[in-house]
C-alpha cells in the first residue's frame, strides 16, 4: 500500500466515492468531496516549508491536515485555546509560513505574521498523485500535552502514521465498515491521528461531536456508529450518567468497540460501565512521540487496569533504573517502558539534547512510563517515573493503584496521589481528594483504613487534602506538578 489514504487516491474516485468520510454536526463530506476539497487546499500550500493548522473541532481542520499530507507539507496543529505565551513558543519553535483556518474565524495577533489560507471545504482540486505513506519524511509536528513540562514538538514521519494505524487495524479488526464517533480535540495524536486519519486510512467514516457529550455519543452509537474513542474523563461522565440513562446504556451495549486512552482509565469507572452495559472498555497506550504502543485486542480479554499487549511491529521492554531488562512476567517487577519500531517519531524539534537523551544506544525510546507485566504479557502501567512513583519506606509505590482504591470509596469523587518529602519515610503518600459531598469530606483515617483494607498497609495515604477540583489539561490529564498546597 503506497499511499496514506488509498480511498482518496485518484484511482479510487469512482466506485465508493460517495461513501461518507467525515461528519461534523450537520456538515458532512463524502470521499469524493473530501478528495476534491483537500486536493484544492493542497494546491494552495504546495511548496510551503511547514504549515500551522488552527485546529478547531471542525471540518476545516480535518480537510487542512489531509491537504497538508497530500501536498507533502508538514502540518503543525495548534490548540485554539492556547495562551499567548504557549502559542508564541510553538510558532517560534516550528516556524510555519502559513496558517490554515476556517473562513472568517478570528485568529490571535500572535499569528498575524503568517500568511493565512482559508480552508474552503467546497473547493475542488485534483488529489496529487504522490501521497506516499511509507517514508521518513515529516508528516506532522505535534506538541506533547505538557503534562510534565513545557510541550515539546515531536516530528512524526509519514511511515509512523501508516504503521500505527495499520497496527491498530489489526488489533481492533478496524475496517472501512466501521463508523467512529468521537469528541476529542484535534491538536493531539488521539483525536487527530487515531480519530480522523484512522478512519480515513481504512476508508471508513468518522462523526465528530464538536464537543463531547454523553447524549451525542449515545445518539451516534444508536444511529449506526460502531466505535467510540474517548479519554478517561469522558468515560467517567458516561459511568456517572449510565444509571439514569437507558439510551446511553443501549448505545454502549450495541457498540462494537469502546476505546479509552491518553491517561489511565480508573478501574472504578471501567467496572461501573461493564456492570451497566455488559461491555468492557478496551485501553490502549501511546504517546505523541511513539503513537500507539500497546492495546487490548478486540479478540483479547479486556480487563480493568491493563493496556494490553504490544501492537504488531512494536518491540517493548521493561528496564530497571540501570537499564537492565526485566524478563519477569510476574505482575510485580516495576520497570520503565522502552519501545522501538517504525511507529516512533524522529526527533524533538530544535531539541537535539532532549532527542538524544530520549533514546538508548540500541535505539529504544525511553517513555518515562513505569509498568509491570502480567503472566500473560499484559502491560499494566503503574504511572510516570517523574510524578507517579513514590519512594516511601524502602518501597517503590505507584500512585495509580492508590488512586484506584480511593475512587472506590463512596465519599470520593476524584483522587490524585503524590509523594512529598518525609524525614522518616523518604517520601510520604499524599492524597488529593475531591469529595463526593463537599459538606462531608472523608477524613484521613477513613481513607487510610479504606486503602489499607485493599492494598498493603504501607500504601495508605499519610496526608489528605480536600480540594474543589483537580488541575487537568485539555485531555483531562491530571497536572500533578500543579498540585501544591496553597
Ligand atoms: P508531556 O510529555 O508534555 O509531559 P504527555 O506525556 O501527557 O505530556 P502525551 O504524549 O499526549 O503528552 O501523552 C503521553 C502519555 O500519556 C504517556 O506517556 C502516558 O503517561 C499517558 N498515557 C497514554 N495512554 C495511557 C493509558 N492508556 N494509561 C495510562 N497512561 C497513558
Ligand atoms: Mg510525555
Amino acid at each position: 500500500m503506497s499511499s496514506l489514504f488509498p480511498a482518496l487516491s485518484p484511482a479510487a474516485t469512482g466506485a465508493g466515492a460517495d461513501r461518507p468520510a467525515l461528519r461534523f454536526g450537520e456538515r458532512s463530506l463524502t470521499y469524493a468531496e473530501l478528495a476534491a476539497a483537500a486536493g484544492g487546499t493542497a494546491g494552495r500550500i504546495r511548496g510551503a516549508g511547514r504549515v500551522a493548522v488552527w485546529a478547531t473541532p471542525e471540518m476545516e481542520t480535518a480537510v487542512a491536515v489531509v491537504a497538508a499530507l497530500l501536498a507533502g507539507v508538514p502540518a503543525v496543529p495548534l490548540n485554539p485555546k492556547s495562551g499567548d505565551k504557549e502559542l508564541a513558543h510553538i510558532l517560534s519553535d516550528s516556524e510555519p509560513s502559513l496558517v490554515l483556518a476556517p473562513p472568517g474565524c478570528g485568529l490571535p495577533p500572535a499569528l498575524g505574521a503568517l500568511g493565512r489560507v482559508d480552508v474552503d471545504v467546497h473547493a475542488t482540486g485534483p488529489v496529487p498523485e504522490d501521497h506516499r505513506a511509507d517514508d521518513g519524511d515529516p508528516a506532522l509536528v505535534v506538541y506533547t500535552s505538557g503534562t510534565t513540562g513545557p510541550p515539546k514538538g515531536a516530528v512524526i514521519p509519514r511511515r509512523a502514521l501508516a504503521t500505527t494505524l495499520d497496527a491498530l487495524a489489526d488489533a481492533w479488526r478496524w475496517t472501512g465498515e466501521d463508523v467512529l464517533v468521537q469528541g476529542l480535540p484535534l491538536f493531539h495524536v488521539h483525536g487527530l491521528v487515531l480519530g480522523i486519519l484512522g478512519p480515513l486510512r481504512r476508508g471508513g467514516s468518522v462523526r465528530h461531536l464538536g464537543r463531547f457529550s454523553t447524549e451525542g455519543a449515545a445518539r451516534e452509537l444508536n444511529d449506526g456508529a460502531t466505535m467510540l474513542f474517548g479519554v478517561p474523563t469522558m468515560y467517567h461522565r458516561i459511568a456517572e450518567s449510565l444509571p439514569g440513562d437507558p439510551e446511553l446504556a443501549k448505545a454502549l451495549a450495541g457498540a462494537r468497540l469502546l476505546v479509552s486512552g491518553s491517561a489511565a482509565l480508573p478501574v472504578h469507572d471501567h467496572e461501573r460501565i461493564a456492570a451497566a452495559t455488559g461491555r468492557r472498555v478496551i485501553e490502549r497506550y501511546g504517546m505523541t512521540e511513539t503513537l500507539m504502543n500497546t492495546s487490548v485486542r478486540a479478540d483479547g480479554e479486556p480487563r480493568a487496569g491493563t493496556v494490553g499487549v504490544p501492537l504488531p511491529g512494536v518491540e517493548l521492554r521493561l528496564v530497571e533504573e540501570d537499564g537492565t531488562p526485566i524478563a519477569a512476567l510476574d505482575g510485580e517487577s516495576v520497570g520503565e517502558i522502552q519501545v522501538r519500531g517504525a511507529n516512533l517519531f524522529t526527533e524533538y524539534l530544535n531539541r537535539p539534547d532532549a532527542t538524544a537523551a530520549a533514546f538508548t544506544a540500541d535505539g529504544f525510546f525511553r517513555t518515562g512510563d513505569m509498568a509491570v507485566r502480567d503472566p500473560d504479557g499484559y502491560v499494566r502501567i503503574v504511572g510516570r517515573k517523574a510524578t507517579d512513583l513514590i519512594k516511601s519506606g524502602g518501597y517503590k509505590i505507584g500512585a495509580g493503584e492508590i488512586e484506584n482504591a480511593l475512587l472506590e470509596h463512596p465519599g470520593v469523587r476524584e483522587a490524585a496521589v503524590t509523594g512529598e518529602p518525609d524525614p522518616d519515610l523518604g517520601e510520604r503518600i499524599v492524597a488529593w481528594i475531591v469529595p463526593a459531598d463537599p459538606a462531608a469530606p472523608p477524613a484521613l483515617d477513613t481513607l487510610a483504613d479504606h486503602v489499607a483494607g485493599r492494598l498493603a498497609p504501607h500504601k495508605r495515604p499519610r496526608v489528605v487534602h480536600h480540594v474543589d477540583a483537580l488541575p487537568r489539561n485539555d485531555m483531562g490529564k491530571i497536572m500533578k506538578r500543579a498540585l501544591t498546597r496553597g
